[in-house]
């Protein structure tokens, strides 16, 4: 990995500016882990980090923890002084004031000015960005959507999150507050939303919303044998996914529903953006073609042929590390923009 310090930190940065190969800090802001990494503007992802989020601790400790996690990085891999961070953090923030508005999973967030304060902190230049955004720009640059112009990120986790790049621009709206991809309505009776509203595509594909599925029809439902064999571990989207292979038609009932709404806003996607490719990431595109192909098989149906002929449809290559390639892609943004 190149770890180790070996005080040689000017020359390396002088080669780093004459070779026009950029390395910036990349951290991940999630509920569960902090993670941070170097990455190269070529893609090299090293000196990769993790520690638990102290999320109970607030918006204070977390953040004296991220400029910790920086340090500890940056000094390892010899990162010169201006090298900038890029932070993807979840929840409503504007990218342009580098406010937090709010995050679900971190409690005690509200209206944070989190880069300014990691700017401080860190003594560093720092961008952050919305997971959903910096994932479409991470895949975009990074992932299998190098070489388009025109994508649409679609974040299956515990929620949906998603981001949408068009003729090479991220849209994000008048504050930074777009794209929520997830919440698109895809049907007005639906089930009920994390958000609140009824009908979202979330409520149907979401993590959390496939698990809500799963556990009504093993509690109700004939036919869950399967699933109601899963006894006594919680179902989750993992569990309802390996009932679906073994055959059991509730889960693949489930399944089906979830990647028939999945095809639903995808063709409005399609509609609106008219994108080259739909990248599908985040824990629940473990699915795969479980997901996928109902997905395939209604989109069609939900735009106009023209743009459907072009659009592909692929999962995303990135993983786990969607989020680190996505923070690099906005830290790059900021050096890219800063030397013009
Ligand atoms: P978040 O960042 O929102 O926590 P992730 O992208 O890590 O979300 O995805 C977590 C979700 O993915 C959970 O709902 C989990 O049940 C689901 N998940 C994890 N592994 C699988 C799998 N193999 N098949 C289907 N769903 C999965
Ligand atoms: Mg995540
Ligand atoms: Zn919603």
């Amino acid at each position: 990995m190149g770890d180790g310090m070996d005080g040689q930190r000017e020359p390396e940065a002088n080669a780093e500016a004459s070779n026009g190969r950029q390395r910036v800090l990349a951290v991940d802001l999630g509920g569960t882990n902090l993670r941070a990494a170097v990455v190269a503007s070529d893609g090299e992802l090293t000196h990769r980090r993790a520690v638990s989020t102290p999320s109970e601790a607030g918006p204070t400790a977390v953040i004296e923890q991220m400029a910790l996690l920086i340090a500890d990085v940056a000094a390892v891999a010899a990162l010169p002084s201006g090298a900038p961070v890029g932070v993807t953090a979840p929840g409503p923030l504007n990218p342009r004031t580098g406010v937090v508005h709010f995050t679900p999973n971190l409690p005690d967030w509200r209206d944070v000015p989190l880069r300014d304060l990691l700017a401080a902190a860190s003594n560093r230049p720092v961008a952050i960005g919305n997971d959903g955004n910096c994932a479409a720009l991470g895949e975009a640059r990074f992932g299998v959507g190098k070489g388009f112009d025109d994508l649409v990120y679609l974040a299956l986790g515990t929620g949906v999150g998603g981001g949408v790049i068009c003729r090479g621009q991220l849209i994000d709206g008048a504050h930074g507050l777009g794209a929520e991809l997830g919440h698109v309505v895809v049907a007005l009776d639906g089930p009920r939303c994390s958000c609140g509203a009824v009908g979202c595509l979330e409520a149907f594909v979401g993590g959390w919303a496939i698990a809500r599925e799963g556990r009504l029809v093993a509690s109700t439902a004939d036919g869950a044998a399967i699933l109601k064999e899963a006894g006594d571990q919680p179902i989750t989207a993992g569990v309802i996914a390996a009932a679906a292979r073994e055959g059991d038609p509730a889960a693949t009932a489930i399944l089906l529903r979830a990647g028939r709404a999945l095809g639903a806003a995808m063709g409005a996607f399609v509609n609106i953006f008219n994108p080259a490719l739909i990248v599908v990431g985040g824990g629940v595109a473990a699915l795969g073609e479980l997901l996928l192909h109902p997905a395939r098989a209604a989109f069609p149906s939900h735009c106009f042929p023209a743009s459907t002929e072009h659009v592909e449809i692929v999962l995303s290559s990135l993983g786990d590390d969607t989020g680190l390639y996505g923070a690099a892609a906005i830290a790059l943004d900021l050096h890219e923009a800063a030397g013009r």
